[in-house]
């Protein structure tokens, strides 16, 4: 197992954030975790990435207790890609892939940044443009491209598709699909229940901060309590 997590608690003062989750993420899958507003999507990410700290749990990666500093997890392989996308907006394209290359050694960074460029051929073409002036989409895949940079072994996708057009929300599952099929594994925060059920291999229900639900990806796409929570008409 990548990564293991067990009765992880955390909160924010006296909010309860988190109350026990426990999941496992399998090495070159899509795993997601759907789930409303509030529900601790993205605090389960941040806790995973040491940005917020846990009160209790232990999460475990490649069979070894995580450190707690971020820079030394996003060193043992784990790299997330921030909700909202958050570009530098004042540099290039290709000066943000190298802000996300900053831990490879420089020689990698190049060999890495070329084969960004081939996946992402739209950022191919627009390298010097500042980042802040793409549209919301592009941002996105600048986003996840920069986040692979670190050529991490554990990707952390918080809602991609937030705030895209339709057309452009399948453009990004697509893509993330295609990054799974290149080896990497993705943990990926949705509120689209719908996309992300469709493209995942696994997936967790969080409510409240706990696991309402879990299965494969295909079983919960059926099942008539998530299709009535959180399907409704888009199935
Ligand atoms: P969304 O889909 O709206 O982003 P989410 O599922 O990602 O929601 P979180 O952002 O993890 O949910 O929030 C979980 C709970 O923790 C919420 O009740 C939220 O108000 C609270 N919370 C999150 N961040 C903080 C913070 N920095 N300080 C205090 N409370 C917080």
């Amino acid at each position: 197992m990548l990564l293991e997590i067990k009765d992880l608690y955390v909160s924010y003062g006296h909010i309860d954030a988190l109350n026990g989750i426990s999941l496992n993420v399998e090495k070159g899958q899509i795993i997601s975790i759907i789930g409303s507003n509030g529900a601790g999507k993205t605090t389960l990410l941040s806790t995973i990435s040491g940005i917020v700290k846990r009160k209790s749990g232990r999460i475990c990666f490649e069979g070894e207790e995580l450190p707690s500093e971020p820079h030394k997890i996003v060193r043992r392989g784990i790299t997330q890609v921030p909700e909202g996308r958050k570009v530098f907006a004042g540099l290039t394209i290709e000066e943000n892939l190298i802000m996300g290359g900053m831990t490879q050694k420089v020689r990698d960074t190049k060999e890495i940044e070329k084969r960004m460029f081939e996946l992402f051929p739209r950022l191919d073409e627009r390298r010097k443009q500042q980042a802040g002036t793409m549209s919301g989409g592009e941002q996105q895949m600048l986003a996840i491209a920069r986040g692979l940079m670190s050529q991490p072994k554990l990707l952390l996708l918080d809602e991609p598709s937030l705030g895209l057009a339709p057309i452009v929300v399948k453009q990004v599952f697509a893509l993330i699909k295609d990054i799974r099929d290149m080896g990497y594994t993705v943990l990926l925060v949705e509120q689209n229940a719908n996309q992300a059920l469709k493209l995942s291999d696994y997936a967790y229900v969080l409510e409240n901060g706990t696991i309402k639900m879990e299965g494969k990806s295909s079983d919960l796409l059926q099942n008539n309590d998530i299709i009535s929570a959180y399907l409704g008409e888009k199935k």
